[in-house]
């Protein structure tokens, strides 16, 4: 190792890598279980703690690996429970990670890039332009701080990838993320409470449906057609919507799981009748679930959220067409911690110019 090289963060290799690390280093690789046990499971870090380790494992890992932990920089709680955390990454880029206690379930909301390239009209964290992908071990990191800080190790918690970033424009490391997540001798988290969401980048949505561990499903659709959805994910003049419903209905799906179709709903933009009876036309034959998001409106974003009437009525009109539908509850926006409204000022950057280069 170059005198100038940082140490490699052991949080960012899965265990077969970390197996291979100890095993090059002269060690045995099952020791890789008893580390992922103290850093997945029990929270522990310091690696002088991990008491089950021989004194001169304990020696090499402190010398030749690091353990980095995103750090709390600010958290903020809302009167219904939703909990924002502010995490500053070891390059001084910050991301924004939710906890929503529904119940019965508590849920994460993680990022996975710094900002967005998407530019989805109506999100803020679109504003910012993408500053920069997460890697897989700040990505998991987040769930190790939630962890800690909510005292929730031993509790079963949900997991959606909801928060900033688009997890398909990141794709190799949001799947190694999810890869370490699963692993039996850390969270061992089932991937069925884990849900990614996207606006359909179809390549990458492609290669997800042969993956070995597949996460719940949430299309970010938001219109029945292009000409509505062009103007509100820019994406879609690249990956239309027949195109992303073709890939949904071929998407392998475990008995009785549906994939949910996410819909802000924008006043006079996408929540007339007639929208809701082309949505419904869209997703028949589609194992699906529809979940209705009134936007939350934010300063600077050019749409209203609809009357309640309007919401009712639009979902109704799903209902009557034999859809499963639900309104996302706005948790947390006292704290600006709800849907699209993650932002880091300071990391903002043009959005627009990214995406020319994506499309
Ligand atoms: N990039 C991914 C995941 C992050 S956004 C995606 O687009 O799916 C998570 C959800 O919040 C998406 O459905 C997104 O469209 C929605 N959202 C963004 N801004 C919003 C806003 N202002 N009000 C309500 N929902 C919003």
């Amino acid at each position: 190792m170059s005198s100038q090289a940082l140490p490699e963060d052991l949080v960012e290799l899965e265990r077969p890598a970390l197996e291979a690390a100890l095993e090059a280093r002269g060690h045995r690789g099952f020791h890789a279980r008893q580390i992922f046990g103290w850093v997945y499971r029990i929270g522990v870090t310091d690696v002088s703690s991990m008491t089950d380790l021989s004194r001169e494992l304990r020696a090499l890992l402190a010398a030749e690996f690091a353990i980095r932990t995103p750090a709390i920089v600010q958290r903020d709680k809302s009167v219904d429970g939703t909990e924002k955390f502010l995490l500053k990454l070891v390059d001084g880029r910050t991301v924004e990670s939710v906890f929503i206690p529904d119940t019965p379930s508590m849920t994460f909301c993680i990022s996975t890039q710094v900002g967005c390239a998407m530019a989805c009209a109506f999100c803020l964290t679109g504003r910012m332009g993408l500053v920069r992908n997460l890697t897989a071990g700040e990505i998991v990191g987040q769930v190790r701080v939630l962890a800690d800080a909510l005292h929730m190790r031993d509790v079963h918690f949900n997991i959606v990838l909801m928060g900033m970033g688009e997890p398909l424009h990141n794709y190799d490391a949001t799947m190694k993320a999810l890869r370490i997540l699963a692993d039996e001798h850390g969270f061992n988290m089932s991937p069925r409470r884990i849900t990614l969401s996207t606006v359909g980048i179809l390549p990458a949505l492609e290669k997800l449906a042969r993956e070995p561990i597949m996460p719940n499903l949430a299309i970010s659709l938001h219109a029945p057609t292009d000409a509505q959805r062009g103007d509100l994910v820019p994406l879609n003049r690249k990956y239309g919507v027949n195109d992303i419903i073709a890939v949904c209905k071929r998407f392998p799906l475990k008995r009785r799981h549906r994939i949910t179709f996410e819909y802000v709903l924008l006043a006079g933009v996408n929540d007339r009748p007639e929208d809701a009876r082309r949505l419904a036309k869209l997703l028949a034959g589609v194992k699906s679930k529809v979940n209705l998001i009134p936007l939350n409106a934010a300063p600077g974003i050019p749409f209203e959220r609809p009357s309640d009437d309007a919401i009712d009525r639009f979902a109704r009109v799903l209902a009557d067409h034999d859809l499963v539908v639900s309104v996302r509850k706005s948790r947390g926006r006292d704290i600006r911690a709800a849907c699209g409204q993650l932002i880091v000022e300071s990391e903002r950057k043009s959005a627009a110019q990214q995406l020319a280069v994506m499309m």
